[in-house]
Order: structure tokens, then C-alpha cells, then sequence
């Protein structure tokens, strides 16, 4: 974003115009240096947090204690902050101590890895001191210092470790790797959330199968709050997750659930203990069920000789449009690996039949509940939920059409045959 990088040169030049310095610096200095899609630009300065907000007009005092301010630019944040240095991380998570420094060089050592730790001057010059560039060169992730002392000051940085190494294709760096081995029990002081979000890059990014393997080779999975019983060793499922969109995220976690033999009810708690939001892990947890359902049913299926069509809509119906499609799109990825449950026949048939459904939900059915109990002349209870559901599964069908008075007429006739029976 080439008016992202003007203001936040701007905001750089008007410190440099107050007599201090500041560079650009941390992930949008690599992220520029290996040529990818800068998402945020983070500054670092020498004036302290004070001063930055007396010197911009529009500033947000994010996190002032920690030296942090968010100048806003004509519409743009950025978050600039003092160069400083932590300590005190006995709780393997958070520094107790926050010390501002004049060097930034001395802010660079704070930082995790050598391609991280790099600043940028808007004269185009470099601040290297770890040898950031040559890493990304060589493809390594390599911590800045002692490997074992930066993972036991924050253990996430385990995790950030191997997301980079995942997300960019790059090599963990042998004393880096053996600092996690060394340090992994430390993993368990850090929130679930924290964890989530860096393993939600590794689900998105291009090679997802490569951090996963790398968290079970370190041993990490065991030793999170809410440990991950992953095997993986369902190669087809697992190699289908390459096969998808890296957007459909729940397509993917919905695989890797599949493919370590999770069921939709376990998913559910796991993926709570996880701190998915509700309404991803609702999506994966539908998905799982409708997977679940169509093996179930379709066993029945073929012993009864019922028409696919009718089970197909009821289990759309059950589990909703939207599991539906996300199902057909798994096991369209599935195909590629071996791993399909479906054959591809079928698959047309199905997407054939979703397409033409036009009544998914109680709120297409051209009738109420209210209508129906004074058109039944009845009280309400719990036998109004299942009539119109099987109103719904019966007008989506085809079988009767989608008008009251028709509605209304079936739905006499279902009473009076279940008060017969
Ligand atoms: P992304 O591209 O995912 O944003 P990033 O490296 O920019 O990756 P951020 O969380 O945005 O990650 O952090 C910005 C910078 O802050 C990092 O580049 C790094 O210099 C520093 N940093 C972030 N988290 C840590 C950490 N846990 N320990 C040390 N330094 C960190
Ligand atoms: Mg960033």
C-alpha cells in the first residue's frame, strides 16, 4: 500500500524533524525485504512516549506504559514505539520490566529472530545487527541470542517460531530447534488464545501440513493448556488440507479434526478449549456432524432403498445450507488425495440437488407456528417444532407446495394420522 508508506514516513520524518530518530521496523521491514504484501507499518523512535504525543496532533495512547503510541495519519494508525528493553519474565510470558534505551540497536536484542529484529531508515538505510537479511537469504529462523533464554523469557515465541518457519518454507536454525526442545514445558503458561491466533496462520498458510508436523516433532502439542490429540496420521485427510482454499479456514480444521479421528462432539469441546469464536467453531462443528450424518445415513440408505434425494435434503436441512457446501468442497479436495467418501457421480448429484433447494430454513415456510395452532385450532408444545419441521423437509422436497393453504391442509392430515396412531 504505496499511501501507507507515505504516512508512515511522514510520521517517521516529523520525528527526525524533532531532533530523533526512528526507523521502521520488525515484521514490515521483512516483510518488504522478502518481497510479501506489508500488512502493518510498526516504528520505533527515541523520543519518548511522552514526547510522540506531544508531537503529533491525532495520537492514542494504545499502550503508554510499554513505551506504545498510535499516531493516527490522515486516517492511518501506526503504532510507534520507544526503543526500550524487557526483563522479569518469571511467568514465561510477560516482562515485569519495561526500560527505555537510547541505542536501537539495544531495542533490536528484545526482539525474537535475527528477521525480525532489523530497523529501516527512510533514507533507505539498515539497521542488521543479527544478520537478519543474510537468515532470510539462507531461509532460517534463527533466534536473536540464546535460543533457551528467549523461549524461557516467553514461550510463545516456540510457536511463533514454527508459524514463520510454516508460513515462509524456512528452516528452523539447529541451536533454535534444540532451544525448543529444551524449553517446551515452559508452553503451558501460555493462553490458549495466544496460541490459537499464531496456529491460525499456520492453518491459512500455504504449507499448514509443515508447522503441524514441526509441533509434533517438538513435542508442543502435549504441552499446551488444552492439548491437541494430534496424530496426523491420516495422510490422504491430512494432504487434502493443501487442497483447499487457504480462506476456507474451517474447511481445513474441520480436515485436521477428521483426520486425528476427532468426532463433531469432542470437536466441540476442543474447539471451545481452543477459544475458537463461536461462530467458526460452530461452522467446523456443522461440518463434522453432516460428515458424521452422511456416512450414517447413507448405510441406511442403501439397506432400505430410500431415495438420496430426500435424505440428502433432510441432512441439509439439519445441518444448514452452509455445512453443506463446505462439505462438498472437502470432499471435492478430498478427491485429490484419495480420501473422498463420495464418488464424484454422487458429488454432481448432490451439488445438483442443493443448488435447486430453495426453501433451507424455517423462515422460507410460507407459514408460522402461530398461524398453524390457529388454523389447528391447538395449543402449543413441543409437537409444533417437529410438524413444521417435517412441513419444511416435505415443502423443500417438493412433495407439497409452499402455500398455506397447502401447508395448512398437510398439516392437518399429519395430526390426524398421528392422533390415529
Ligand atoms: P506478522 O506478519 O504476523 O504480523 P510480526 O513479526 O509482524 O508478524 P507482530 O506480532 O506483529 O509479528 O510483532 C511485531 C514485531 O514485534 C515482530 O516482528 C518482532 O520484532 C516483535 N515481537 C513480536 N512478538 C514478539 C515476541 N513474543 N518476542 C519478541 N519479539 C516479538
Ligand atoms: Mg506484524
Amino acid at each position: 500500500d504505496p499511501n501507507m508508506a507515505e504516512r508512515s514516513a511522514d510520521v517517521i520524518r516529523t520525528l527526525l524533524q524533532h531532533g530523533y530518530e526512528a526507523y521502521w521496523v520488525g515484521g514490515c521491514v521483512r516483510d518488504e525485504y522478502m518481497g510479501r504484501r506489508v500488512s502493518d507499518m510498526d516504528i520505533t523512535t527515541s523520543a519518548l512516549p511522552e514526547v510522540t504525543c506531544s508531537v503529533f496532533p491525532k495520537v492514542v495512547p494504545t499502550g503508554i506504559k510499554h513505551g506504545t503510541v498510535t499516531v493516527l495519519m490522515e486516517g492511518q494508525a501506526f503504532e510507534v514505539t520507544t526503543y526500550r528493553v524487557e526483563s522479569g519474565y518469571e511467568d514465561h510470558r510477560h516482562p515485569t520490566e519495561v526500560a527505555f534505551v537510547r541505542d536501537v540497536k539495544e531495542d533490536l536484542t528484545r526482539r525474537d529472530f535475527t528477521m525480525n529484529a532489523m530497523a529501516r531508515g527512510i533514507d533507505g538505510s539498515w539497521v542488521d545487527p543479527f544478520g537478519g537479511r543474510e537468515d532470510i537469504d539462507k531461509q532460517v529462523i534463527r533466534c536473536v541470542g540464546d535460543a533457551r533464554l528467549r523461549f524461557r523469557e516467553d514461550a510463545l515465541r516456540m510457536v511463533r517460531c514454527i508459524r514463520f518457519a510454516s508460513v515462509f518454507g524456512f528452516s528452523i536454525a539447529l541451536h533454535t530447534w534444540k532451544g525448543i526442545l529444551s524449553e517446551r514445558d515452559t508452553l503451558s503458561w501460555i493462553a490458549m488464545e495466544r496460541i490459537r491466533s499464531e496456529f491460525e496462520k499456520i492453518m491459512t498458510g500455504p504449507t499448514p501440513l509443515r508447522g503441524l508436523e514441526m509441533f509434533l516433532r517438538s513435542g508442543l502439542y502435549s504441552r499446551m493448556k488444552a492439548p491437541f490429540p494430534y496424530t496426523g496420521h491420516d495422510v490422504p485427510i491430512m494432504e487434502a488440507i493443501h487442497r483447499t482454499a487457504p480462506e476456507h479456514s474451517s474447511i481445513r480444521w474441520s480436515l485436521l479434526l477428521l483426520a486425528c479421528g476427532i468426532s463433531a462432539q469432542e470437536a466441540e469441546r476442543l474447539l471451545r478449549s481452543w477459544t475458537f469464536s463461536n461462530k467458526q467453531r460452530e461452522a467446523i462443528v456443522k461440518l463434522l456432524a453432516l460428515h458424521e450424518s452422511y456416512a450414517q445415513v447413507n448405510e441406511e440408505k442403501e439397506k432400505e432403498k430410500q431415495s438420496g434425494r430426500l435424505t440428502w435434503i433432510k441432512l441439509v436441512l439439519a445441518h444448514g445450507a452452509e455445512a453443506a457446501h463446505s462439505w462438498l468442497q472437502m470432499q471435492t479436495a478430498m478427491e485429490w488425495t484419495g480420501a473422498a467418501t463420495v464418488s464424484p457421480a454422487v458429488m454432481e448429484q448432490l451439488e445438483g440437488w442443493l443448488q435447486e433447494l430453495q426453501i433451507r430454513n424455517l423462515k422460507d415456510l410460507n407459514i408460522t407456528g402461530s398461524e398453524l395452532l390457529l388454523a389447528l385450532d391447538k395449543r402449543g408444545g413441543a409437537w409444533l417444532g417437529e410438524l413444521l419441521g417435517e412441513l419444511l423437509e416435505k415443502a423443500a422436497a417438493g412433495l407439497i407446495n409452499n402455500d398455506k393453504e397447502s401447508l395448512i391442509n398437510e398439516a392437518k392430515r399429519v395430526v390426524i394420522n398421528n392422533e390415529g396412531s
